[in-house]
């Protein structure tokens, strides 16, 4: 299952799942927020963007450079927060030369500018060496740029834009990601058919409001038509319980092959 202790750039063929990132907003067990990196032979990208996402991609010595763009899924800080520290590293240390792509709900771009200006002053305006090329999310829409189709599918959360679960296909293969979500039929056609689903699973038992818990999920799983199946996003609780519910769930650190 593993092909990689670490997440060093030695794919030659296939794709694999980095998650860079398992965690919730709360810093629940110790991981960092939501960043999952996919590599497949010619592309890299990440799905979400999570506050942490930058130290955490350090830690697992990713090659920064080699990143085609970024799919997010909300602007919530633990899935997009990270995006600020990833800009300023490609300018000022990375020395990214090639345009990023990321994908995002509506009003990505401006939310992005107004983070940067917060947490460093002027870095929004200053001229990049790189350029930065913004696709919004269309509901149901499957957009294909740059090697990397994207289909996002709204979801039942809240975060001051558009939320959603995407689909993503390289290299043949199709990834999925819940993002954040109350059950949604939805997941359903963005889970169809694919290599990977990674469901959020918050709580355990108690549903939180715009989440999942294992005891709503559980009984939807059945419906859910992917092909492998793994939760991430799990509160204290549910972290308690992962072990022993006969389902997969991320750590930090996991490299799956897809
Ligand atoms: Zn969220």
């Amino acid at each position: 299952m593993a092909a990689c202790a670490r997440a060093c750039d030695c794919r030659n063929s296939g794709m694999d799942l980095t998650f860079i990132g398992s965690g919730d907003a709360f810093g629940s067990g110790g991981r960092f927020n939501t960043c999952f990196l996919v590599r497949g032979t010619n592309r890299r990208f990440l799905i979400d963007c999570g506050a942490t996402a930058l130290v955490a991609l350090k830690r697992a010595s990713v090659d920064l450079n080699a990143l085609d763009g970024v799919v997010l899924t909300h602007l919530h800080g633990d899935h997009f927060g990270g995006l600020p520290f990833l800009l300023l590293d490609a300018q000022l240390m990375s020395k990214r030369a090639r345009p990023i792509f990321i994908w995002g709900p509506e009003g990505t771009e401006a939310r992005l500018a107004a983070l940067r200006e917060a947490l460093f002053p002027g870095s929004s305006k200053a001229a990049l060496k790189f350029a930065i090329e913004f696709a919004a999310h269309r509901p149901g829409e499957r957009r294909d740029g740059n090697g990397i189709a994207v289909t996002p599918y709204p979801a039942a959360h809240s975060a001051g834009a558009p939320c959603f679960s995407v689909r993503t296909e390289c290299d043949g293969k199709i990834v999925a990601y819940s993002g954040d979500t109350a059950w949604t039929e939805s997941l359903v056609d963005a889970a169809r058919g694919a290599d990977l689903f990674i469901c959020e699973c918050s709580s355990f038992e108690r549903d939180l409001p715009g989440h999942l818990s294992w005891r709503t999920l559980a009984a939807r799983l059945p419906s859910i038509g992917a092909k492998r199946v793994v939760l991430t996003h799990m509160n204290p609780d549910m972290l308690a319980q992962a072990a022993q519910l006969g389902i997969e769930t991320a750590t930090d650190g996991l490299t799956l092959t897809v």
